[in-house]
This record gives C-alpha cells, structure tokens and sequence, in this order.
C-alpha cells in the first residue's frame, strides 16, 4: 500500500533546468515556494492581483497572473483552497499545460473524487505535506522536514514518480519521509479526520464545558483546564513522541488510574457504527457531492453551522480568560 523514501534515495535532478510556478502564495504556497527556491530551483509565483501578491513579491519571487505562470511553468504545483481549484483549473491552468509539464497538488480531493482532470499529455501528481504550511517552512529552515504522502495520478511521461519525489525532497518532506502511496489513501484518511475523529474531540470538549460549568465551575476557567492552558497540546505532542499510551508515563499515578479506569465508562464502541458510517460517505463520495452542491449554492449551511459555534459561550469564556491573561 505504500514506499517510504528517504531524503538520500531522491534526486532533485528531474527539477534542475525545469521552472516550477507555484499557484497561490497562502499556508502552502509560501512554505513551498520558499523552500524550493532555497534548494537552488527556479521559482514563479503565479497569483492574482489580490491579498498574497504583495507578499511573493515582498519575499522576493517574480509573480505573474496565473495563466502566465502555468504557461511559463514546467511542473506547476496548484496551492490554492480546494473548492476553488476546479474552476481556476479549468479556465487558468489546463489551457495552459504542455504535453510534459507536470500538475502537482497538496492535497487528493480534487483528483480523487473526479473535479479535475488534466490534459492527457501532463504528469499528475501530489505532494501532500502532513503538516501545515508554516510547519512545512519551519522544519525546512531546521534542517529537518515534514513527513508527506505522495502519489502519482497519471503518469504521462513514464517519469511522474521522479519528478514526484524530487518536489517532496525540494520541500523537504523526503527529510521527514516520503511515503509513496495513493490519492485515496490520502484524501479518505485525511476526511475521516476530519469528519469523525475531530468531530468527536470536539464534542467530547463540548460536553465537558457544558457539564462543568452547569455543576457552577466559572466558566473561563473550564476553559483554561480543557484546552487553554495548553497541557492538552503538551499531551498531543507527547503521544507523537512517545506514543498515545506510553506517554501517560509523563502523568501522575492518579492521573493514569483515572484515565484507565474511567475511559470505557464514558465513551466506547458505541462511536464505531456512526464512524463507519461517516467512511462510507467518504469513499462513496457522498460527502464530496454535498460539499460540491454547499459550494455552488453559496455555503448557507456553513455559514449558518459556523455562526451557530461562534454563538456558544464558549467564546465568552475564551475572551474572559484571555482577558484576566490566561
Ligand atoms: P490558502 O487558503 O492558504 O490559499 C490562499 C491562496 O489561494 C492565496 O494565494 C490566494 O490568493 C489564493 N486564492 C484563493 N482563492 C482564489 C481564487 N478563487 N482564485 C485564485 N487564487 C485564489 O490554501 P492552503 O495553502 O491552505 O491550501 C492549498 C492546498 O494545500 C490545498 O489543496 C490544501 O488542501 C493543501 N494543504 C493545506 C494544508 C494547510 O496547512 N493549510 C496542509 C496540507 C495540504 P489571493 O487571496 O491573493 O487572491
């Protein structure tokens, strides 16, 4: 199912003498950009006349219009929000393309459930980094990098594979390991976090408020506990240290005893059919049609889920601790 390679198995040869255009300068676009231009390669920015062009052009790269820059582009990597892809895609980017350039994406949703697809004669790939864009620069600027999956979609040029793993060791992610694999792979486990794991941390993180603070517990306080001392992160780091179960050695024996004993009397199996459930929608591509119909109608169950969370007190108790300096 899957190659790990490391960072002294790549080449970056297939990229020398090759320029790479990357689309959008965001979370993504500037970590890579940044990091590819210091592994000695020829970097265009391609971006509209908006928020991000000033800052490519502030860190120093040339940055043209899109079209321009998939046309001027050898290996164009298109780091723009997913839901926008498909269209930019379309009428920026695909007339663009030559037979031998490569299309390279961060993430397989597009690819996987069928929104884009590229001229027949262009490599397909994708680079997708399991960090966030700032990371992926931080880690580069130490020496070390972030992990990635990465996949060849379509292989026009018989030599898709390099030019993958060579965009992986640019940005670093060999350093981390580049972990060859597939585009489903990718996009289904990255949705299933998403769409069962997070969800459930937040309402486990929900309930836990709502119950403490109607037993009287002050609420800015219960939020400090649950999350904004930020012992939970410490913890979340420690489990990719250490492991999930190894690190309760950081933690007390009570604390350990309470955890163990206590876990299966508050959560359990019972999660397990709405989490197969919530995999189903994933591979069938259910929730990729909802997502796509949300899109097109103008996002007004987001809109309306997003101001329902902004409108719990949550937030209250959030700006309070912040306020006494939390
Ligand atoms: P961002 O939201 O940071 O992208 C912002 C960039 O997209 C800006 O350059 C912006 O330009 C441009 N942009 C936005 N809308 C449009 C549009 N309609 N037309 C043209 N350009 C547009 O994206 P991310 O970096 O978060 O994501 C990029 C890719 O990386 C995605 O595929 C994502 O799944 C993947 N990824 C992201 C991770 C992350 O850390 N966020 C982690 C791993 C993968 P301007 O506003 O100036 O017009």
């Amino acid at each position: 199912m899957y190659t790990v390679y490391r960072d002294d198995q790549v080449s970056l040869d297939p990229l020398r003498d090759r320029r790479l255009s990357v689309i959008g300068f965001g979370n993504q676009g500037s970590a890579q950009s940044l990091n590819m231009r210091d592994s000695g390669l020829d970097v265009l920015i391609g971006n509209r006349d908006d928020e991000y062009r000033p800052r490519a052009r502030d860190a120093g790269f040339e940055v043209v219009e899109i079209p321009e820059a998939a046309e001027r582009g050898d290996v164009v990597s298109l780091l723009i929000p997913d839901e926008v892809q498909r269209e930019v895609h379309l009428a920026q980017i695909a007339p663009h393309l030559a037979a031998g350039d490569c299309l390279n994406f961060a993430h397989g949703y597009n690819l996987h459930y069928g929104f884009i697809e590229a001229p027949p004669g262009v490599d397909v790939t994708m680079v997708a980094p399991r960090m966030i864009g700032r990371g992926v620069r931080d880690l580069f600027v130490q020496g070390k990098g972030a992990s990635a999956y990465c996949a060849v979609h379509q292989d026009a040029t018989g030599r898709a594979q390099d030019t993958m793993l060579a965009i992986a060791k640019a940005i670093g992610c060999s350093r981390g390991g580049a972990i060859v694999t597939t585009v489903a792979l990718e996009t289904e486990l990255d949705h299933f976090l998403e769409q069962a794991t997070w969800p459930a941390i937040f309402r486990v993180l929900i309930e836990s408020f709502e119950v403490l603070v109607e037993a009287g517990y002050p609420p800015e306080i219960v939020a400090l506990e649950l999350w904004g001392c930020k012992e939970a992160a410490e913890i979340l780091e420690a489990m990719a240290d250490t492991g999930l179960f190894r690190q309760m050695a950081l933690h007390s024996q009570t604390s350990q005893y309470g955890t163990m004993s206590r876990a299966p009397t508050v959560i359990g199996p019972e999660m397990k059919p709405a989490f197969a459930a919530r995999l189903r929608e994933i591979r069938t591509g259910i929730f990729a049609r909802e997502w796509e119909l949300e899109r097109l109608l103008g996002y007004p169950v987001f809109h309306k889920l997003r101001a329902e969370c902004l409108a719990h007190p949550i937030n209250a108790a959030e700006d309070k601790m912040r306020d006494l300096g939390l």
